[in-house]
């Protein structure tokens, strides 16, 4: 009934992980492989400074905190240098880093091939606005 009447996505979801505990949070490594998409050189930069990232400092990051979505999905993850994360807490992020995020998954939609279920996930965060 809630998802009749609430888009924000999976939010029979949220509901029940506030009810409960112990919400299970995976692991982000998965993630790697489409974030990768972003850079060519190989060489991955930070969200929010954009500097080059040694491995041993990298760290997936929710722009959006996920203590306000539980759950992770690739429209909302970023790499950023590890502590740049812990240093934003739970705040929400700022309209900048919104529209950052925006622009970034429409270019990580068109570097991503169009045959997995990942890409009709993006694309149709995209088209609904899921960010906002
Ligand atoms: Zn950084």
């Amino acid at each position: 009934m809630l998802e009749e009447f609430n888009y924000s996505p999976r939010i029979s979801r949220k509901v029940r992980a506030i009810n409960e505990d112990n919400v299970e949070r995976g692991s982000l490594g998965k993630f790697h492989k489409y974030l990768d998409l972003m850079f060519e050189d190989g060489k991955r930069k930070c969200f929010y400074c954009g500097d080059v990232i040694q491995d041993t400092h990298l760290s997936v990051d929710h722009v959006i905190p996920w203590s306000y979505i539980f759950f992770d999905d690739l429209l909302n993850m970023v790499y950023c240098h590890k502590g740049e994360n812990s240093k934003k807490s739970n705040r929400l992020p700022a309209e900048e880093d919104i529209l950052r995020l925006e622009n970034r998954n429409m270019k990580l939609l068109e570097r991503m091939e169009n045959k997995s279920r990942k890409y009709d996930q993006l694309q149709i965060a995209i088209e609904k606005d899921y960010v906002r």
